[in-house]
């Protein structure tokens, strides 16, 4: 399984470690289709999908498709590429679900595999992530992606 997510993925250990290590997370299984999600976007480096716990309705994932742990050991390169990648989808997010912002958080306390949260807001409140997670249906979370890949 290793071998087939690796040669799917840019999957190295990150600039800062020497060793040339793959670590296979949630998140790379998911980019390397093994493992199913509701899929927004993707380019050569960057893929955005559902949170399958969302804030909000439309609350989307960015992620790079090499496999670091910490957003910030990313390049600058490859921190400047999933922005703006990230712009194109909270775009669109905005287009799908009004709201006065698309807000953006960076937290990876439970997946070891640099994320961008991408959560249309209201208010403040909506990005607490204390906050209870919507239980959305299968339907639902296919309604919500479709509505939003609309407007990339
Ligand atoms: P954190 O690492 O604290 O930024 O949180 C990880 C986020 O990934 C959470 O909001 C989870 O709901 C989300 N998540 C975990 N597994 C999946 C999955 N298989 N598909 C979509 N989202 C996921």
């Amino acid at each position: 399984m290793c071998h087939k997510v690796s040669s799917a993925l840019k999957c190295w250990a990150s600039p800062s470690d020497n060793q040339n290590i793959s670590i296979i997370t949630i998140f790379s299984k998911i980019i390397a289709g093994e493992i199913p999600c509701y899929k927004i976007a993707e380019d050569d480096d960057c893929f955005a999908f559902l949170d399958i716990n969302p804030l909000v309705k439309g609350h989307t994932l960015v992620i790079p498709k090499r496999e670091v742990d910490y957003f910030f050991d990313l390049s600058d390169e490859e921190i400047a590429a999933i922005q703006v990648f990230a712009k194109r989808v909270a775009l669109a997010i905005q287009k799908a679900f009004p709201c006065r912002k698309v807000g953006q958080a960076v937290l990876g306390l439970e997946v070891p595999h640099a994320h961008i949260h991408l959560v249309p807001m209201q208010s403040e409140g909506d990005m607490l992530f204390c906050n209870p997670k919507l239980k959305l249906t299968n339907e639902e979370f296919v309604e919500i992606a479709s509505q939003i890949k609309r407007f990339l």
